[in-house]
């Protein structure tokens, strides 16, 4: 089991996180992205999220 932490407050809604891993993270109306599922079972695309994302807001825990 893996825990994503997604620090919104500082997300500045680049979309990288959505167009690298879509099976996992979305882009919310407010413009920000938004997590679908916080505990998933496997990293997936999700570590590559994390670092793709430009202002660190993305955090993966094991
Ligand atoms: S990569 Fe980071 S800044 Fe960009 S939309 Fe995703 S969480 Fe927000």
């Amino acid at each position: 089991m893996v825990e994503i932490i997604h620090e919104r407050s500082k997300c500045i809604g680049c979309g990288a996180c959505a167009a690298i891993c879509p099976s996992n993270w979305e882009m919310a109306n407010d413009g920000k992205s938004k997590c679908k599922n916080t505990h998933p079972k496997e990293e997936s695309c999700n570590k590559q999220a994390e670092e793709a994302c430009p202002v660190n807001c993305i955090h993966l825990k094991k």
